[in-house]
C-alpha cells in the first residue's frame, strides 16, 4: 500500500537509564525491543520499547541523558503519547499506577473514550486509552500485567500548536488523513490505511509558549510506511510543498526521512523494512547491545562509557 500506515514510533528523552528501563519494562509492561546507541551519539543510549515483535505502531524510543535538564511541554511538539489498552483495564491500571507511584490524574473522556492521564519519571505524559475502534493487538505480558490488561501499542499522539491549519493540511493532503471528531480546541483526525496507531490528534493553543525540547518531552513523531519505494515518493511530496526534508537515512532497522512540519514538530517517515530481527533473534530482542557497523570496533570504548543496565 502506497500510504502512510499510521505511526510507526515515537521517541523522547529521559534521565537515568535505569529508571527509564524500569518504569517501561516493569511498571508499564513493554519489552525492551531493542537495546543499541544514538547513532549521532555514541555515547548515549538509544532504547526501543515495544510488543514482543517489535510492531510498528508500539514502539516508544529514549535517549536517556543522566544529566538532562527538564524540558517542558509546549507548542511544536508531541505533547501526550496514546496508548490502547483492553476494555475493562483502567481499573487495573489506576491501582498498578498508585502502587508504583506513578503520578497520575483520575479517569477522565474524551471523544467518547474512558482514558488516564499519566506521567512517566521524567514527566512525559502519556495516556492509557480504552478504544472504542476495535484493537485485536495482542500486549506484551509479563508475570504481573497478563493479557488481559497489557498495553497494545499506541492508540494516538497528541501535537499542541498555535495554529493547527497547515498541520491539519500535511495530514490531509499529504498523508492521507481524515478529520473524523472535535471537542473544544482537540481536533481529531484519522486514517483508514490501517485499523490501529491511526489517530492523531491536534491541540490549538495559540497563545501557548514553543516547548523545551529535553528532559520529559517528545523528540519527534515517526509516521510508517511499507517500503523504501513509498518513503521515497512521500520524500517528493513533502519537498513539492517547499518544505525541507533529509535524504533517506539509514537506521539499521528501519529507513528514515526527517522535516519539520510547518507547525514545528519534527515528523519522520519510517519503513517497515528490515525492522528488528535483524541483528538479534525474535527471541533474544533487547537482551543485549548492538551496535550499527561504524561502531562495531569502537564496542569495548562505547561500552565503558554507558552507565550499567540492570535488566533481571
Ligand atoms: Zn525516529
Amino acid at each position: 500500500m502506497n500510504k502512510i500506515l499510521g505511526l510507526h514510533h515515537i521517541t523522547a528523552i529521559a534521565g537515568d537509564a535505569q529508571r527509564n528501563y524500569d518504569f517501561y519494562t516493569k511498571t508499564l509492561g513493554f519489552r525492551m525491543v531493542k537495546r543499541t546507541v544514538n547513532f549521532d551519539d555514541p555515547q548515549t543510549y538509544h532504547f526501543y520499547f515495544g510488543d514482543e515483535v517489535g510492531s510498528p505502531g508500539t514502539i516508544l524510543t529514549f535517549f536517556p541523558w543522566a544529566n538532562v535538564r527538564q524540558g517542558k511541554n509546549g507548542a511544536g511538539m508531541a505533547t501526550e503519547i496514546g496508548y490502547s489498552v483492553p476494555k475493562g483495564s483502567l481499573d487495573f491500571w489506576k491501582a498498578r499506577l498508585k502502587k508504583f507511584n506513578t503520578r497520575h490524574e483520575i479517569l477522565s473522556e474524551r471523544f467518547g473514550e474512558k482514558y488516564i492521564a499519566l506521567q512517566d519519571p521524567d514527566g512525559l505524559w502519556l495516556s492509557l486509552i480504552e478504544a472504542k475502534q476495535k484493537d485485536e493487538r495482542n500486549g506484551y505480558e509479563t508475570a504481573e500485567i497478563k493479557a488481559d490488561v497489557a498495553i497494545k501499542g499506541f492508540h494516538t499522539v497528541t501535537l499542541t500548536l498555535n495554529d493547527v491549519k497547515a498541520t491539519a493540511a500535511i495530514l490531509t493532503e499529504v498523508f492521507g488523513y481524515k478529520q473524523i471528531a472535535q471537542e473544544g480546541n482537540l481536533d481529531r483526525y484519522q486514517t483508514d490505511a490501517v485499523e490501529n496507531a491511526a489517530i492523531v490528534d491536534l491541540l490549538e493553543m495559540p497563545q501557548a509558549q514553543r516547548g523545551l525540547n529535553a528532559g520529559g518531552t517528545n523528540h519527534h513523531v515517526a509516521f510508517r510506511v511499507k517500503d523504501e519505494e513509498t518513503l521515497m515518493a512521500f520524500r517528493e511530496k513533502i519537498a513539492a510543498r517547499g518544505l525541507q526534508i533529509t535524504g533517506k537515512i539509514n537506521r539499521d532497522y528501519f529507513f528514515s526521512l526527517y522535516f519539520r512540519e510547518p507547525g514545528g514538530v519534527l515528523f519522520e517517515i519510517a519503513t517497515d523494512n528490515p525492522g528488528f530481527a535483524t541483528d538479534e533473534t525474535i527471541e533474544n530482542l533487547g537482551s543485549s547491545l548492538q551496535l550499527p557497523d561504524q561502531y562495531k570496533a569502537m564496542r569495548d570504548k562505547i561500552e565503558k562509557g554507558l552507565p550499567e543496565l540492570q535488566t533481571k
